[in-house]
C-alpha cells in the first residue's frame, strides 16, 4: 500500500531527501565492498526537524482514522520517525532495544491489552526488527492496526500481515565490482558515501 492521503507527491518527497544528502545518486561502494548506483541514508533527512516533522505526517495522516494509542518502532533508527508520528496523532511514543539479542521495551515502556498500536521505522530492506516488534506488541495482547515506514528498500517485497504504507520505495541496487556495469560504462569512479570526493 503506497500513496494514501499524501500531501506531497512523490517527487517532492524524493527531492527532500536529495536535499538532505539522504539520497546520493552516482556511483557508489557500500559498506559490503558492492557497488550501486545510489546510496540511503535516512538519517541525513531525520537531522532536520523540519523535514522529519513533514515526511512522518504522512506516515501519521495514513493512519489518522484509526484511534491510535502508541507508535512504537525499533531503536535506533525508528525512534526519530515514531516520536514525529506520535505527535501528529497525539499518541505515545514508544522503541523497542535489543539486550542479548532480545528484542524487547526497557525503560518502563509498556504497550497494553487492547490498546491500537502504529509500529514504524525509517527505511525498511528486510524489515525484520519491525517484525520483531510487531510481535512483541501482540504478546501484549494489542492491536497492530498497521505498520509505516518512510523508505521501501526491499523492492516491495516485505509483509508484516497488517497494512503497511511507505513514503517512496527505492530499491536497493547492488552489484560485484567485477560485473558492475557503472564501471563498465566508464561511470565516474566509486566513491565510498562521506569520502571527500563527494563535496569536491
Ligand atoms: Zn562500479
Amino acid at each position: 500500500m503506497t500513496g494514501g492521503p499524501s500531501a506531497l507527491d512523490s517527487n517532492e518527497i524524493l527531492d527532500i531527501f536529495r536535499k538532505s544528502g539522504a539520497l546520493l545518486e552516482g556511483h557508489f561502494i557500500l559498506t559490503s565492498g558492492a557497488h550501486s548506483p545510489n546510496y540511503f541514508q535516512c538519517a541525513k533527512v531525520l537531522q532536520y526537524p523540519n523535514w522529519a516533522q513533514i515526511l512522518c505526517a504522512e506516515i501519521a495522516m495514513f493512519f489518522k482514522d484509526h484511534k491510535i494509542h502508541a507508535v512504537a518502532a525499533p531503536a535506533v533508527g525508528g525512534i526519530i520517525v515514531a516520536h514525529e508520528v506520535a505527535r501528529t496523532l497525539n499518541a505515545r511514543c514508544v522503541f523497542s532495544e535489543r539486550e542479548n539479542g532480545v528484542m524487547r521495551f526497557r525503560r518502563g515502556f509498556e504497550i497494553k491489552r487492547d490498546e491500537n498500536v502504529l509500529v514504524v521505522e525509517d527505511v525498511v530492506t528486510t524489515g525484520g526488527s519491525l517484525k520483531e516488534v510487531v510481535q512483541l506488541c501482540r504478546d501484549a495482547d494489542a492491536n497492530v492496526i498497521g505498520v509505516g515506514f518512510l523508505v521501501d528498500r526491499s523492492n516491495g517485497q516485505v509483509t508484516f500481515g497488517v497494512p503497511k504504507y511507505s513514503l517512496i520505495s527505492v530499491d536497493a541496487v547492488k552489484y560485484e565490482p567485477r560485473v558492475c556495469p557503472l564501471c563498465k560504462d566508464g561511470v565516474r569512479p566509486a566513491v565510498k558515501p562521506g569520502s571527500r570526493i563527494l563535496s569536491e
